[in-house]
């Protein structure tokens, strides 16, 4: 293992999943809310929001044209998903060029919405999480068990199975631009949020099974966000705990003034880690 000092320190990095909500006219509203926080906060956080595809085009001309000022970092466009082939007859289909050529530098892989209402099983998100990150993307692959799991006490064999699966055509170069999303069936749009003992625990065993996978630094450089309920409640709490690097957020990504919290919460959580 090298020295600490060749270790990139975390930035704590916040998603915002806007799902299938908004209009364009509300798409447009919330990403200048999202950019007129990040303008306020320290350069300190990063912060990706999610929008549906159709309204991409249009919230990154928002992004495009927000004031450049104060010390924040500028918020990244992501999508909510993409498909592995780079083009073709795949009728709905959107490609990770496609994604790219519109202003996303970031795209979500293996979201359990995708995973168990779509059918999304491990070997699509393994080619979905390669394909993305060799066209340049920058990955949120998420992971988590669903409530009869946790119950019968499989919670970290089934995440170490969705990234062993997801990762295992991924080529080490590519790591940087990866981030995990440990993210419980049962708390994502429940209420019900992970304690931050369980949210820890469930990332301490990610971080191991990264670093079985790719080495210690590797594993020290691995950014992994919590995603399940999180509102400007829970968020220090959760964040405060040593191996949540950000959150990823869904419904309280859709009010301005809650993911605002948050994200003032994650640059006040922790200066960066490694
Ligand atoms: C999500 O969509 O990834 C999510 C965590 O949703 P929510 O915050 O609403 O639980």
């Amino acid at each position: 293992m090298s020295s600490p000092s060749t270790v990139p320190p975390r930035r704590p990095v916040i998603g915002g999943n806007w799902k299938m909500n908004t209009d364009r006219a509300a798409a447009e509203a919330l990403a200048a809310g999202v950019a007129r926080t990040t303008a306020d906060l320290p350069a300190t956080v990063d912060t990706i929001i999610f929008p549906p595809f159709v309204y991409l085009a249009a919230v990154r001309a928002v992004l495009d044209a927000a004031p450049a000022k104060g010390g924040g970092s500028p918020v990244a466009l992501g999508a909510q998903d993409c498909y592995h082939a780079e083009k073709g007859a795949f009728t709905g289909e959107v490609s990770c060029a496609m994604l790219r050529d519109v202003g996303c530098s970031w795209v979500l892989t293996g979201h359990s919405e995708r995973r168990h209402i779509l059918h999304e099983g491990d070997d699509l998100v393994d080619m979905k999480t390669v394909a993305a990150l060799t066209a340049g993307l920058g990955v949120v692959l998420c992971v988590g068990e669903k409530l009869e799991q946790r119950q019968t006490g499989q919670t970290d064999t089934v995440n170490e199975r969705q990234v062993r699966q997801a990762l295992r055509h991924v080529r080490p170069e590519h790591l940087l631009r990866l981030v995990i999303a440990y993210e419980p069936v049962w708390a994502i749009g429940t209420g019900r949020t992970a304690t931050p003992d369980d949210a820890q625990s469930a990332h301490a065993h990610i971080r191991a099974v990264f670093a079985d996978l790719f080495g210690h630094d590797a594993a020290n450089a691995l950014r992994i966000q919590y995603g399940g309920s999180v509102t400007a409640a829970n968020a220090a709490d959760l964040l405060a705990m040593p191996d949540v690097d950000g959150a990823l957020v869904g419904g309280a990504s859709l009010k301005e003034g809650e993911f605002a919290a948050i994200l003032r919460a994650a640059a006040n959580s922790k200066a960066p880690r490694a």
